[in-house]
C-alpha cells in the first residue's frame, strides 16, 4: 500500500510560493521610486532624505527602517537600510533637484 503525503507536499508547495513571494516583492521593491540607482526619489534638499526614508516602510513586511550609511554615489544620494521587522537590507536612492528659478 502506497502511503501518501499530501501535508508534506502541500508544505513544500506552501514555501516554494512563499519563497517566489519574496522574490517578486523585492523585485518589486527594485521597481519602485527609491529602489535602484535608475529610478532615485527626487527632492529639493538632502535635509528631507533621512526623515523621509525614516517614515518608509518595508515592501516585505511593512515593518519600519533602521537607517544605516548615508552616502553619495554617481550624483546621487544613497541610505543604507534594514527593517526592524524582517531585517532585509536595501538602499534607497534619491536625487536632490533644488526647486527654484534658474
Ligand atoms: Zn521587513
Amino acid at each position: 500500500m502506497t502511503r501518501k503525503r499530501p501535508d508534506r507536499t502541500a508544505r513544500r508547495a506552501d514555501e516554494r510560493a512563499a519563497r517566489k513571494l519574496v522574490r517578486d516583492r523585492e523585485r518589486l521593491a527594485g521597481l519602485e521610486r527609491g529602489g535602484s540607482a535608475a529610478r532615485p526619489i527626487e527632492v529639493g534638499t538632502a535635509a528631507v532624505i533621512e526623515v523621509r526614508t525614516g517614515a518608509m516602510k518595508c515592501p516585505q513586511c511593512g515593518g519600519s527602517y533602521d537607517l544605516g550609511e548615508h552616502r553619495a554615489e554617481h550624483g546621487l544620494r544613497v541610505v543604507a537600510v534594514t527593517c526592524r521587522v524582517c531585517h532585509v537590507s536595501r538602499q534607497i536612492w534619491w536625487r536632490i533637484v533644488p526647486a527654484g528659478p534658474n
